[in-house]
């Protein structure tokens, strides 16, 4: 039996987390998988009930859990909360209650929303990149740190550190990663001018004689970011530090132009939290307006890296892609003119899709 922990969260949360619980139930049906869904709160719903964004109930819920799904987190209702008690802080608190240090971000395009891409449709036909971002190190989480006075002037500081170990472990996740896409891992650091990535670039090329299957290059993070606009389709997997991951990682994902397909995998220690890479989107909550097909795809990396069901998770992405064949679209994908559906009949299509074998 596999306990899945779920957190719809706020907005937008509940209702794409329904459809993609239907997903993963219709997966277990179908493949003899037992699972035992658990909803717990985090976030905005969390704060109106415990009056904390992440009660301890839910931390032991996902502590306790094979896999954790989440929707998304934050609204105009807690805006004006003090830091500590921002919906926003149940989320960063659960990724460290976890120790997810591995954040997994594939940004595919799909050859049907081709033209949602700001690029042009022959740069990005090919593009299928993971970032593979660290996610408890680096400048943000460096010490010392603050903003003080000195000599009478204000002076702010952060601490760019990672050690050999936390080097080593993201890198193991991203030549593992690579060894089921196309064997390149490209590290992004900027070792012309920093130490701490220096170290990076050694600590990732000696882990690299552990994979000999897998090809290695070196870059820079400037040059990074205009290779992925210049010519995004040469990557496979991109390895990097938490501040340049922030940054490549949303670069990467506007490649393909539509924030409501896009999922992610926070991994460490044999832990799996899975959600979609937007928010909770206010804008639209609870019309049944919202693309759920980004928490859908985080359930098929959830079946790839957390519940050994790689074959279902090539099915999940196939079920989207014959839906997508078919011309279905929610308002956030459908081009000008084009009828959509809402999120429940998306969420359905993909059953059915997934219930008529719709796979390649
Ligand atoms: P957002 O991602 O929620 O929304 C940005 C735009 O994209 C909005 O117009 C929204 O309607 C649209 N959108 C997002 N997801 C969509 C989907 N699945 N289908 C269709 N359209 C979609 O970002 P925001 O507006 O900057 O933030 C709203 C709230 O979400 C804030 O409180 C923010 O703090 C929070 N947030 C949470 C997370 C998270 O939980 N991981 C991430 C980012 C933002």
């Amino acid at each position: 039996m596999k306990k899945i922990a779920v957190f719809p969260g706020d907005g937008i949360g509940p209702e794409i987390t329904a459809a993609a619980c239907g997903v993963l139930e219709t997966v277990a049906e179908l493949a003899g998988m037992e699972i035992d869904l658990q909803q717990g709160l985090v976030g905005g719903a969390a704060l109106d009930v415990h009056g904390d964004p992440l009660p301890d109930e839910s931390l032991q819920l996902a502590l306790g859990a094979d896999a954790v799904l989440l929707g998304a987190v934050g609204g105009p209702k807690w805006d004006g909360h003090p830091p500590r008690q921002r919906p926003e802080q149940g989320l960063l608190r659960l990724r460290k209650g976890l120790d997810l240090y591995a954040n997994l971000r594939p940004a595919q395009i799909f050859p049907q929303l081709l033209d949602a891409s700001p690029l042009r449709p022959e740069l990005v036909r090919d593009v299928d990149i993971l970032v593979v971002r660290e996610l408890t190190g680096d400048i943000y989480f460096g010490t010392p740190r603050g903003v003080e006075i000195q000599n009478g002037l204000r002076r702010g500081y952060n601490t760019m550190v990672y050690d050999e170990n936390e080097i080593g472990r993201i890198a193991r996740a991203a030549f593992e990663a690579a060894r089921g896409r196309k064997r390149k891992v490209c590290s992004v650091d900027k070792a012309n001018v920093l130490e701490t990535t220096r170290l990076w670039r050694e600590v990732v090329t000696e882990v690299a004689g552990e994979f000999p299957d897998v090809a290695l290059e070196h870059m820079y993070v400037d040059n990074a970011a205009m290779q992925l606009i210049r010519c995004p389709a040469q990557f496979d997997v991109i390895l990097t530090g938490n501040m340049f991951g922030d940054i490549l990682s949303d670069e990467a994902s506007q490649l393909t132009g539509s924030i409501g397909m896009l999922p992610s995998a926070s991994l460490g220690n044999g832990r799996g939290m899975y959600e979609p890479i937007h928010g909770s989107a206010p804008d639209i909550a609870g019309r049944d307006l919202a693309n759920p097909l980004a928490t859908v795809l985080s359930v098929s990396m959830m079946l790839r890296h957390s519940l050994a069901a790689a074959v279902w998770a090539d099915r999940v992405e196939d079920a989207v892609r014959a839906v997508l064949d078919r011309g279905l679209r929610t308002a956030d994908i459908a081009s000008p003119g084009v009828a959509s559906i809402g999120t429940r009949a998306m969420g359905e299509s993909v059953v059915a899709a997934l219930q008529q074998g719709e796979w390649a």
